[in-house]
């Protein structure tokens, strides 16, 4: 066994939360002036900080959102989550069969994964090794979230494993020295994503998170050094 620590991305990897929040976003935007579609929102801000895609709006439109902006947009998005929001299919059983440590390390708030998290019943399976991106001062593709997670479970970055659905997520696992595999089963993933995932540079994508716990020990095994004979 090469990896002691398996580190999940939250949305879009633990909880099918992409579509929802990303049409939540794409109305609280336009109702503020800033005309976009959800799938603009996918393709510019998925995987990315609210606190970074609201600086890049604001530049564009050259002034401020509101005060209470982000207030909005969590009243929608909690709200759309209560209604809709589902569990990764098959991640209760991935998770069971799964031996290493875990922890979550999410772009999103810790009130978001606490609503996320704990609708889906996954919060106190991970709790309280769950880590956002407000815990430190670059957000993904930065590696510093990875970096943070790794040393707060007390492991060295490369024994750890990267779950990731987004280009930026696995850029910031790759800059952290860590494997990366790419899952692109959510909801959210149209054909021929997970080649963009394997572009970012995850060494595995799979669609099934029944297949994730035979990746963990394949790609440990391949990984291993003075184990491949050469
Ligand atoms: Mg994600």
């Amino acid at each position: 066994m090469n990896f002691d620590l398996i580190i999940f991305d939250c949305d879009g990897v633990l909880v099918d939360s992409e579509v929802i929040s990303c049409r939540a976003h794409a109305e609280i935007l336009s109702r503020h002036g800033y005309p976009i579609t959800s799938e603009q929102v996918f393709h510019r801000f998925l995987g990315r900080s609210t606190r970074q895609a609201n600086m890049e709006v604001e530049a564009e439109l050259g002034r401020a959102l509101p005060d209470d902006f982000h207030v909005q947009l969590q009243d929608e998005l909690f709200r759309s989550f209560e209604a809709d929001l589902e569990a990764v299919p098959h991640i209760h059983a991935a998770l069971d069969e799964i031996s290493q440590a875990i922890c979550v390390a999410s772009s999103g708030s810790h009130q978001r994964m606490h609503v996320t998290l704990g609708r889906s019943r996954l919060y106190d399976r991970f709790a309280p090794n769950i880590f956002s991106a407000a815990q430190v001062t670059n957000g993904k593709p930065a590696p510093d979230l990875f970096l943070f997670a790794a040393e707060q479970m007390h492991v060295t970055p490369e024994r750890c494993v990267v779950i990731e659905d987004s280009v930026p997520g696995i850029a910031g696992g790759r800059a952290a020295g860590m494997t990366v595999f790419g899952f692109h089963g959510g909801s959210h993933c149209r054909p021929g994503y997970g080649d963009r995932l394997r572009d970012a540079g995850a060494v595995a994508v799979f669609d099934d998170m029944r297949q994730l716990p035979g990746l963990i020990r394949k790609i440990g095994v391949e990984a291993a050094p003075n184990q491949t004979g050469y």
